[in-house]
């Protein structure tokens, strides 16, 4: 496979130029990247992961019926006992309970028809699944929702 040593926080750097022109005048990034490792694992695959997750962070912002003065996005990085963590936090519509237990379902999506597959979700369940690695979610309905990716410098 395609698996190489890889500086995630770059992934992450070009994932957020990538969307830069997306993102609604209110938004305001937080950008926390800590001094990390290099990590064994499929670069293409992990950007994709890093691109979904911020793309739905972003949407749930917009989608705010309310919109705040000031909306965050946080993208944080550390390295804790042989794993990096990634984070990515949004202040956006947050989840109720029903939808956090099926957002990595194929196909569930609470979008209308046109905006969202709700296949986002699930590709990136199965790379993290595929690289072994674990992802969190905390999510509050009209509070926001934090992603929390778990990878192994050295997976096996
Ligand atoms: P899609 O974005 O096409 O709907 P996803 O698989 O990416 O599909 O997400 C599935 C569902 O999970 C979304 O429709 C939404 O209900 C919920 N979701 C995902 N990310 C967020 C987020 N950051 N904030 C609130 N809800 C989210
Ligand atoms: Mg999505």
């Amino acid at each position: 496979s395609d698996m190489k040593p890889v500086d995630l926080n770059e992934g992450l750097q070009s994932t957020l130029v990538l969307v830069r022109n997306n993102m609604p005048d209110n938004l305001t990034v937080i950008n926390e990247l800590g001094n990390l490792p290099k990590v064994e694992c499929q670069p293409g695959k992990i950007n994709q992961v890093f691109m979904n997750l911020v793309s739905n962070a972003i949407q749930a912002i917009k989608s705010k019926k309310v919109p705040g003065d000031e909306e965050f996005l946080t993208i944080k990085s550390w390295y804790e006992e042989q794993q990096v963590k990634i984070s990515i936090k949004d202040t956006g519509i947050g989840m109720s309970e029903e939808t956090k237990h099926r957002i990595f379902e194929p196909f569930f999506t609470t979008k209308d028809i046109g905006e969202g597959t709700g296949l986002g979700l699930s590709i990136v369940f199965s790379i993290i699944e595929k690289h072994k690695g674990h992802i969190d979610v905390i999510s509050k309905l009209g509070v926001g929702t934090e992603f929390i990716i778990t990878l192994n410098v050295n997976p096996e």
